[in-house]
């Protein structure tokens, strides 16, 4: 099984990965943590390029090109690889994160990121798509404590429209896909909203 998680700065999602993980490995289903833009030693690489401030040098298409081609190698050396063992494989940030920051909120065209989602992932889709909602003002506040002092990264912003245009197009996200995705209050402390997520795990997998 493939599932990824989502969702805006502060949201959750590696502290709900983390506890996912440990649920299955008790039910010792083996399990692989990964995550986007990384989650293999060549796209790691990529990781720091972009995340170093580098794609601030290139257009929002060459930037997106980078995303894709970490994501290729990602696919291709780690979890199909997983999948085809019958690991369940849990990816921090999958394609909708694309979608959402380079497409909704970067702008670049439809047709360009369905062209490289073509090239990266073929017909591979997660079985699950679990999207942490937190209001803006909740989730900025959390990534503040979780930075301390430290700056933003080059696509932290602390420009509130952004995370409100960010919210709004993951809910987008997850209203054009309710097959694959489940939004869930991510408001909650991380035992409740752990439980929620255990919940959809339960309603797709283990009826
Ligand atoms: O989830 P995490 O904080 O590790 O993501 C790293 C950063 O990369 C985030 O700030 C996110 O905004 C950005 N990102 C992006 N486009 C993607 C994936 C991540 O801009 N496709």
């Amino acid at each position: 099984r493939f599932i990824s998680f989502e969702g805006g700065e502060g949201s959750g999602k590696s502290t709900q990965i983390k506890t996912l993980a440990e649920r299955l490995n008790a039910a010792k289903l083996r399990t692989l943590v990964t995550r986007e833009p990384g989650g293999s030693p060549g796209a790691e690489i990529i990781r720091h390029l972009v995340l170093s401030g580098m794609g601030k040098l290139l257009g929002p298409e060459a930037e997106t090109l980078l995303f894709a081609a970490a994501r290729d190698d990602h696919v291709r050396t780690v979890i199909e690889p997983a999948l085809k063992q019958g690991i369940w494989v849990l990816c921090d940030r999958f394609s909708d994160s694309t979608r959402v920051y380079q497409g909704r909120l970067g702008q670049v065209a439809p047709e360009v990121l369905n062209a490289m989602q073509r090239v990266t992932i073929g017909d591979l889709r997660p079985d699950l798509t679990i999207i942490l909602d937190v209001p803006v003002e909740i989730g900025m506040k959390r990534a503040a404590m979780r930075r301390g002092t430290g700056a933003p990264d080059r696509f932290e912003s602390e420009d509130l429209k952004f995370h409100q245009d960010l919210r709004e197009a993951y809910r987008q996200v997850a209203a054009e896909d309710p097959q694959r995705c489940v939004l869930i209050d991510a408001n909650a402390d991380a035992a409740t909203v752990a439980a929620s997520v255990w919940a959809a795990l339960r309603d797709r997998f283990f009826k």
